[in-house]
This record gives structure tokens, C-alpha cells and sequence, in this order.
């Protein structure tokens, strides 16, 4: 396979599809003079995208939405060739980037638009309120494995909360970031250039980016360059958003629908190829259930096949250098008594990789304990809910979670350590665009998607107006008198000195 060339001293790289290794599009590698160019237009157009009301922005951003619809096809295309996932599984991911731009849509004014503030009675002679104001320019700096779908979480939302953006996607889905871009500006052809744009290269671009004196950087990616990046970013103090990599555990208690529940880990640990930040990575089933879930997980996966062509479930690794994590991790389980029930080393042909499921590995293994990003799962016996909860917060990660529980569901949810949780679903949490998405722990820092999400991208602005002076309570002046004061020394102890 010709890997996607991402040396750093070259002008051009090209993208290349992961199933045939042929090179679909060369080019330009932005470097620094480059990326400060590109955020200087986005300066410019931030004074006429911020200025412009939230509805404004809204018919824009609508527009946007229905563009991507209109080019689905043509769009999906693209997705498959330069990702290789399904051309299906590519159209589903754009229907969540139009719901997510619809809700960013419509939702900004309510989130961010002025509100009254009651002013506490001490103040009463003042109007509060609380305004938000856009950041400025942010940078987005983005994966391969959702190329759309997961930028767009923090694209969309930062263009609503009235925004400009620079956009770096990754150097494995460099045609479809530049695409998408495209596609706001063929939607609002009269908006000035810059609003929403795109540098192009590998992390050599990005690291020019944060350093460019944007005033918000939103990184999706693994852990380790979200660290690398969050140092960079302290230099300047620019403010920064991680969503980081996952480990995600599934729950099935005893009491769980078991055809359901391998039905759903059987797709959140394969779909994608496994390429999902928030898949299913590992399970804990109850020992009373346990030989009948492995046996119906087992039995689905062994008919599902990866490939390129109409009928394949999954595609291929997108990126070369996984096959060898996914191989090692692998090699780890069975190495450290774990057994395959399905599949094993073998089963990486090439750029795919059949499923494998591996059951009871030690806990300690690299297979459990570090993301895999590969259509694997490991499945381990619990004695009950409790040790299930255990093992599923030890992990460093916490980006999402399941329970598959027919009556416990909610309660065996809320002890989970994670920024969301499924039950008696898998991912479900990432397709309703109200819900904050996000993770602790390695899995990062601040939240995509719902209200949190715009708050990201805007800064609070209070404002406090005296509307009259009260004589004699002129607390904030050299003119207040000693009889002020003890009006508050009798007042206080009204108000709060009773322990209600
Ligand atoms: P990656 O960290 O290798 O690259 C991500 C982006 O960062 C790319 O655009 C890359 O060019 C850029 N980059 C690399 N080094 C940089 C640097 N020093 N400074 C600035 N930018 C730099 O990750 P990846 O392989 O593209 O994506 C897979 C990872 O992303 C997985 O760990 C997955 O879990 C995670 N992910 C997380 C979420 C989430 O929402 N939490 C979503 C999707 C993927």
C-alpha cells in the first residue's frame, strides 16, 4: 500500500485511498507563512461574521445545511475514496453533520443571546445582564476517522456562536476538510472569503496553526497530540479543547436483553473498522450471561466481512501505521492468557483486518488498557455489577460508555466515569445533537455538541447598569456614610443570617 506521503520539508503531499493505495489528490502543504496568512483573512472576516445577528448567521448556516444535502452523493463519494468506510456508512455520517449544523443553527440565539440577570437585592438599583461574544478566529484541528462528523462538532458550533475558522484536516482526509469547506462557501457565495477555511499538512501545519495567534484551538485527535498541543498553546495562553481517544466499556448485566446487547457490541466494536473515537472497546458481562453473550457475538461477527466493495460491512484501516497497533494489541491478549474466541493475528489481511474477539485478557494488558482503534473487542467475566463498574472506571480514558441492564440501566450508568453513557444502546449519545459531547481523564477536556458546546466558543460578557442611585446606599463610592453601613448590619442578618 502507498501510504499518504507526510514528510514535512516537501510543497505538496498527496491523499491516497487505503484500499488500493492509489494517490487521489496532491496537495499544497500550508507552512507557517502560510497558516498566519490564512488567519489573518480570518481576522478580516471575523468583523463582518461577527457582527451579523444570530439570525443572520442562522439562514447562512441553513444554507449550509442544505448544500450538504444537495451534494451527498457526490460527497459520500469522496468519504469512501479517501477513508475508505462504506459509501452508506458515509452518507450517515454527513446526516449527523447536517443535524449538528441545524441544531447549532437554531440554537445560538437561545444559548448565547442576551439575558436579564436579577441583580440580588442589595443591587436592586441595577439592570443586569449577560451577553456572549464570539471568540474571534478559531483553529480546528481534526482526525481522519470521522472526517466530517467530528470537526464539524466544533466547526459548526464555533461558526453559530458568530466565529471565523481555520480548519486543518487531517493529512488522511485532506480532499473531504477542503470539500466541506468548499461547500459553505458555494452555499453563501456572497459572504466574504475567510469565514470558514481550510490549511492544509501534516502536524507540522497544525502546530503553526496553534502557534498563530488564534484565540481558540479545538483539536480532535489522539491523547498524545492533544498534549503536545495544550503545551504549545500555553506559550501564548490561547485556550484550548480536547477531544481525545477512548477505551469505552460496555456493561451487560445479568438482567440485560442479550441478543440486543451482542447485537449492538458487535457493530460499536467493528463499524468504522473499529476507527471510532467513542466505539466499543472492551465489555464486562456477568458470569451468568456470559457464555451465551460470547457465543451470540461471536456467531454475528463471524458473517461480518470487511471491504471495498457494495456489500462490505466495514472498509479498510485508513491508516497504515494502526495495522501494527491493532496486531500488537492482539499478540498482547493472547500473550497474557486471554483467549480469541474469534479470529487473532490472522485475521489482518492487508489493509483489513476481520473481527476479533478476545475474551477474559489480564487487565494489565495493552489490549485493555490503551486504545486499539481496530475492529477488536476483549470480553471479560465479572462476578456482578459492582466489579463491572470497577474495571470500567480503571482506565485512564473516559470518553463514552453502555449499559445493557433491563431495569438497572440508569442507576449502573450514573457510577460510570466517562462524559456519556449509553443504555441499552451503543454511541447513541453522539447522534442527538443536544447532548454535550466529551470526555475526563485522557479522553480530554471541555465538551462538542448541545449548549456546552456554543459556550466553548464564546466569551461571557457581563454588564451591570445603574439604572438610579439609592441615597445613602452608594456602596461602591468614598460618599458612603457610616449610617449605610448600619443600615447593611441590621439588613444582612434578615436576609442571611437564618440558616434558610
Ligand atoms: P492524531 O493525533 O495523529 O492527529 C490529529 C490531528 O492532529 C491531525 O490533523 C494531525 O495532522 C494533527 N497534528 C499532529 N501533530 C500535531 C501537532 N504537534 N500540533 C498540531 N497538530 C498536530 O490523531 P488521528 O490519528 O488523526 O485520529 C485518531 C485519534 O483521534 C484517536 O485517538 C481517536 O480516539 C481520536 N478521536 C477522538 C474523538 C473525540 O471526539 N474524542 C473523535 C474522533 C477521533
Amino acid at each position: 500500500m502507498t501510504a499518504t506521503d507526510t514528510s514535512p520539508d516537501q510543497d505538496t503531499f498527496t491523499s491516497v485511498d487505503p484500499a488500493t493505495g492509489e494517490v487521489i489528490a496532491t496537495h499544497p502543504r500550508a507552512d507557517e507563512a502560510a497558516v498566519r496568512a490564512a488567519v489573518a483573512r480570518a481576522r478580516t472576516a471575523a468583523a463582518y461574521w461577527g457582527a451579523l445577528d444570530f439570525d443572520a448567521r442562522r439562514a447562512h448556516l441553513l444554507r449550509w445545511k442544505s448544500r450538504v444535502v444537495a451534494d451527498s452523493a457526490e460527497f459520500s463519494a469522496l468519504i469512501h475514496r479517501e477513508n475508505g468506510k462504506p459509501l452508506d456508512d458515509a452518507y450517515l455520517e454527513l446526516l449527523l453533520v447536517v443535524e449538528h449544523i441545524d441544531w447549532a443553527a437554531k440554537h445560538a440565539k437561545k444559548v448565547l443571546g442576551p439575558q436579564r440577570i436579577a441583580p440580588g437585592l442589595l443591587m436592586s438599583n441595577f439592570a443586569a445582564r449577560l451577553e456572549h461574544r464570539p471568540l474571534g478566529v478559531v483553529g480546528v484541528i481534526g482526525p481522519w476517522n470521522y472526517p466530517v462528523y467530528t470537526p464539524n462538532g466544533s466547526i459548526a458550533y464555533a461558526l453559530a456562536a458568530g466565529n471565523t475558522v481555520v480548519f486543518k484536516p487531517s493529512e488522511y482526509s485532506t480532499s473531504v476538510g477542503n470539500y466541506f469547506a468548499e461547500s459553505f462557501v458555494r452555499a453563501n457565495p456572497e459572504l466574504p472569503q475567510g469565514i470558514f477555511a481550510t490549511v492544509n499538512g501534516s502536524g507540522a501545519t497544525g502546530a503553526a496553526l496553534v502557534a498563530a495567534g488564534v484565540d481558540k484551538i479545538a483539536f480532535t485527535g489522539s491523547t498524545a497530540t492533544g498534549k503536545r498541543i495544550m503545551a504549545a498553546a500555553a506559550e501564548t495562553l490561547t485556550p484550548v479543547l480536547l477531544e481525545c481517544g477512548g477505551k469505552d466499556a460496555v456493561i451487560v448485566a445479568a438482567d440485560a436483553d442479550l441478543k440486543a446487547a451482542a447485537d449492538a457490541v458487535a457493530w460499536g466494536a467493528t463499524a468504522n473498522s473499529g476507527q471510532t473515537c467513542a466505539g466499543v472497546e472492551r465489555v464486562y458481562v456477568d458470569r451468568s450471561v456470559r457464555d451465551e453473550f460470547v457465543a451470540e457475538v461471536t456467531r454475528i461477527l463471524s458473517e461480518v466481512k470487511p471491504g471495498s466493495g457494495a456489500g462490505a460491512h466495514y472498509g479498510p484501516m485508513t491508516m497504515p501505521s494502526q495495522i501494527d497497533i491493532v496486531k500488537r494489541h492482539i499478540e498482547a491478549a493472547l500473550r497474557s492468557g486471554g483467549t480469541a474466541a474469534l479470529g487473532g493475528p490472522e485475521s489482518i489481511k492487508g489493509p483489513y483486518i476481520d473481527p476479533v474477539v478476545l475474551v477474559d485478557v489480564d487487565e494489565d494488558s495493552e489490549a485493555v488498557r490503551e486504545e486499539t482503534f481496530g475492529p477488536t473487542v476483549t470480553i471479560r467475566t465479572v462476578e456482578g455489577v459492582d466489579e463491572a463498574v470497577a474495571l470500567a472506571n480503571a482506565n485512564k480514558y473516559g470518553l463514552g460508555s453502555a449499559v445493557y441492564s433491563r431495569r438497572r440501566g440508569l442507576e449502573i450508568a450514573r457510577r460510570l466515569r466517562a462524559g456519556a453513557t449509553s443504555v441499552n444502546s451503543v454511541l447513541s449519545f453522539a447522534a442527538i445533537p443536544g447532548l454535550p459531547f466529551g470526555g475526563v481523564g485522557d479522553s480530554g477536556i471541555g465538551r462538542i455538541h448541545g449548549a456546552a458546546g456554543l459556550r466553548e466558543f464564546a466569551r461571557p460578557h457581563s454588564i451591570a447598569v445603574q439604572r438610579f442611585a439609592i441615597p445613602g446606599m452608594a456602596l461602591l463610592s468614598y460618599t458612603r456614610t457610616p449610617s449605610t453601613v448600619a443600615l447593611l448590619r441590621r439588613l444582612i442578618p434578615i436576609l442571611h443570617g437564618r440558616n434558610k
